[in-house]
């Protein structure tokens, strides 16, 4: 299917119902990762557009947030069944804009759709409390209301899920949404607009900005009208936001870069821990901020690991996501690619060995070999920075202790792996590991229905779960005298 052919296909942006270009008539490209040729247009918008959305986001939400949590509950049941009707056509799209392979991308919609579904469910149990009172003639309420406007700016290693996690609880929780999409993948964005639309998600609930992300940033985060921030993306961008809402108190929520270890301790089922590190590694070419990041192995049991391990990553196919037998696409572009040469000639310079990979990959300039380096120093590079690609170090260790204090050594804390059968390690280390989240004997940790988020530089908040939607919803406390 061409995408002129793909039902869902829009290169407008969509602002109070109506699908616009820019006020300046300008628009930018996107393209496809696995050939570098152009997809489409999306409209450049700045200041103006961004403004015109908050209001009218601000407009809609009176009557949004009068809906009773049923009638908001089954028009997002209705949005979750059309995105799972057209899981195809979403995920084609996804596949030419950002290089995933297809099925990773259908995958994903399965997985962006699972939020609309659980929040829909959600907004039903938004609960309130009564208090025992502190005098005999007072009664005491807390009710949970919506915050009202907000925003989410999103990234493109998940071009669906990271706009549901947020539009999902947003909307539930009877709030209103102006998105901001990564310029390299708006089209599934808009994609999900056509089916919220549909869906009868009214005029202004929802609306998506496409263009300067400096511009529309800064309106999003400084606008008084916006009364929550959700970013996903890096650190150096969340933190400028952070500091851009601080003047008005915005609340903000914050999904950052990860550094993940991996640690295969002696007592691991190595098979088992070989398949975990390989689908946490390599899913999505080493782009998603749980990715594994360091593998740590113990002396004992690194040369058998190493030896399984490299077996595996030599088997991986890479290609263009449209080819069925592609396990790992093109990375998003040129600049990623430099990424991972870089971590590479940095780890070799200090005394890594090269057993996999290590070289772009004959298929073009995005693309880029699973690669596997062993016996890589602390003081490597890749060892402190989030490579985002398919690279792989392994450091050896010896004791508990030591890797804890190595694993923790990083001013990240999002998503930690580990592999040991010993219970008495299990929970000591799951502990000891100061991480937002926890894989233990699994490579894969992303549900809906698990608060996922990052503490230290990695975040502020949780998606997902029962958590995800109090980052939408304020506390009002009732007192009242009898
Ligand atoms: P990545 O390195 O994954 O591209 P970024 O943090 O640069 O992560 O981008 C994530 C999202 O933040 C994208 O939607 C991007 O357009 C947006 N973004 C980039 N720069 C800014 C900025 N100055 N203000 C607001 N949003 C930004």
């Amino acid at each position: 299917m061409s995408i002129a052919q793909n039902p869902l296909f829009r290169q407008q942006a969509y602002l109070d119902g109506q699908w616009i270009a820019a006020d300046s008539g300008q628009s930018i490209n996107v393209d496809n990762p696995a050939t570098g040729a152009i997809l489409g247009q999306v409209p450049k918008m700045g200041t103006a557009e961004t403004r015109r959305a908050v209001e009218a986001a601000q407009r809609a939400l009176p009557a949004w947030r009068a809906l009773t949590a049923k009638e908001r509950s089954a028009k997002l049941r209705r949005w979750f069944e059309l995105i799972l009707q057209h899981q195809e056509h979403l995920a084609q799209l996804m596949t030419l804009e950002q290089g995933k392979p297809l099925v990773e991308s259908r995958g994903e919609i399965a997985y962006a759709a699972s939020f609309i579904e659980w929040f829909a469910e959600e907004a039903k149990r938004i609960y309130g409390d009564t208090i025992p009172a502190h005098q005999a003639d007072k009664r005491i309420l807390v009710i949970k209301q919506p915050i009202g406007v907000t925003a989410a700016i999103t990234p493109w290693n998940f071009p669906s899920a990271m706009i549901t996690r947020k539009a999902g609880p947003a909307l539930a929780a009877g709030c209103t949404m102006i998105i901001k999409p990564a310029s390299q993948t708006p089209f599934s964005a808009l994609a999900l607009m056509v089916l919220a639309e549909e869906a009868g998600i009214p005029a202004g609930v929802l609306n998506v900005i496409t263009g300067s992300a400096s511009e529309i940033g800064a309106e999003l985060s400084t606008n008084p009208k916006v009364r929550k921030l959700s970013f996903t993306g890096s650190t150096e961008i969340g933190a400028k936001l952070l500091e851009q809402s601080a003047p008005q108190i915005k609340k903000v929520s914050l999904e950052l870069g990860g550094n993940a270890p991996f640690i295969v301790f002696d007592d691991a089922n190595l098979d088992e821990a070989v398949k975990g590190a390989l689908s946490s590694k390599y899913r999505n070419a080493g782009q998603t901020c749980v990715c594994v990041n360091r593998i740590y192995v113990q002396d004992a049991v690194y040369e058998a690991f190493a030896e399984k391990f490299q077996a595996a990553v030599a088997k991986l196919r890479v290609g263009d996501g449209l080819d069925p037998n592609t396990e790992i696409g093109p990375l998003i572009d040129e600049r990623a690619v430099a990424k991972v040469q870089e971590h590479i000639a940095d780890a070799l310079a200090q005394g890594a060995r090269l057993v996999c990979g290590g070289h772009p990959h004959a298929k073009g300039s995005r693309y880029f070999e699973p690669t596997l380096l062993v016996d890589v120093p602390d003081s490597a590079r890749v060892a402190r920075e989030e490579t985002f690609g398919p690279l792989a170090p392994l450091f050896r260790f010896h004791t508990e202790e030591e890797v804890i204090e190595k694993a923790n050594a990083t001013e990240f804390g999002l998503a930690s792996y580990f592999y040991a059968r010993d219970l008495g390690r299990v929970f000591r280390v799951s502990e000891a590991l100061e991480y937002g989240m926890v894989g233990i004997n699994t490579g894969l940790i992303s549900t809906e229905v698990a608060p996922f988020g990052g503490i230290k530089s990695s975040g502020l908040g949780r998606e997902g779960s029962k958590y995800g939607i109090e980052d939408y919803l304020e506390l009002k406390y009732l007192c009242l005298g009898l």
